[in-house]
């Protein structure tokens, strides 16, 4: 149903970008609580959001957005991935709609995921002591960018923690292990998973007519991606899957709307960190003094680096 009036003066979480006739990317704004960007689609009759971000503020501004730009709450809404980034505003939308993932992922924020709100929730002081220790560090860098990043973490984590005593963890309530796909009286849309590359199980949504994507954090733009959780190789073999649907617009898990052009820097990147990381061990050199490459060095994300080398040097260690 259409509501009559909605007003919306935008948000301080996230920027609107028009991507199509009635697709648009919620592009996050830095140090807000966002942290992830979104994605909101008229279907025609029903309306689709795509990840809801980390707090329940930015995502509270992203159904105002859709009620605004669609004319009604979203009655769809997608988890790309388990990540709080992408799932922890799903509450604001529990209501008036299904929450949809694939099943690995609803398992693991059923599990491992919950399991983990649960002990910050128990020990919010650890979350305090990391945002007082990082601080510090802030006054001392004297790297602008990397000053600037390490600013965007800590409000960030300071939006964090003022919400979580009104956090309602809200589980996915439709689950698929392939495909699913919804249909509008305006588009149809697939939702489709390869598998786990990023995490253990990577959906994304695909617009055929569009010739857009809304990848979750398969592909950034301009940010190194997050690896602890991933499987490098099965990410790379997406990507190359993904590359073969004729997907001309992406709009990404974290940076600016992108193209294949962003696709095949994420592929890039992974190439990088596997080869780093086995020249590394081949050569007997410790992976803590490698620097970043040239080429990511204007990316975010800086301190992600230094955790992928490790993750992929671990997984390779483990066989
Ligand atoms: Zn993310």
């Amino acid at each position: 149903m259409k509501s009559e009036t909605v007003v919306f003066k935008g948000s301080k979480h996230f920027v609107l970008n028009d991507v199509a006739e009635g697709v648009f990317a919620a592009i996050s704004v830095p140090g807000t609580g966002s942290l992830g960007n979104a994605a909101i689609i008229d279907l025609g009759d029903s309306t689709l959001v795509v990840d809801t971000f980390t707090t329940i503020e930015a995502a509270e501004d992203l159904q105002a957005a859709a009620e605004f730009l669609t004319g009604r709450t979203a009655s769809y809404v997608i988890n790309t991935h388990w990540h709080s980034d992408h799932t922890f505003g799903n509450q604001v939308f529990a209501s008036t709609a299904q929450i949809i993932s694939t099943s690995t992922t609803r398992r693991i924020m059923d599990s491992f995921a919950r399991k983990r709100l649960e002990q910050q929730l128990a020990n919010p002081e650890a979350i305090y002591q990391a945002i007082d220790e990082l601080e510090v560090k802030i006054q001392q860098e004297l790297d602008g960018k990397l000053k600037k990043e390490m600013e965007w973490d800590n409000a960030t984590d300071r939006e964090y923690i003022k919400m979580l005593p009104d956090l309602v963890y809200s589980l996915p309530t439709v689950t698929f292990d392939h495909q699913i796909t919804i249909h509008g009286s305006r588009r149809s849309v697939e939702v489709l998973t390869y598998g786990g590359g990023h995490t253990q199980s990577d959906a994304f949504v695909y617009i055929p007519e569009d010739k857009i994507a809304v990848t979750g954090d398969l592909v950034l733009s301009k940010h190194h991606p997050y690896m602890t959780y991933a499987n490098p190789q099965e990410w790379l073999n997406i990507l190359e899957k993904l590359e073969q649907l004729g997907i001309e617009t992406i709009i990404p898990g974290h940076g600016e709307v992108s193209s294949l052009k962003e696709l095949h820097e994420v592929k890039g990147y992974i190439t990088d960190i596997l080869n780093i990381v086995t020249d590394a061990n081949h050569n007997k050199e410790s992976i803590d003094r490698i620097s970043v490459p040239e080429a990511y060095q204007d990316w975010y994300f800086t301190g992600y680096f230094k955790t992928n080398l490790k993750a992929v040097e671990d997984k390779i260690k483990l066989g």
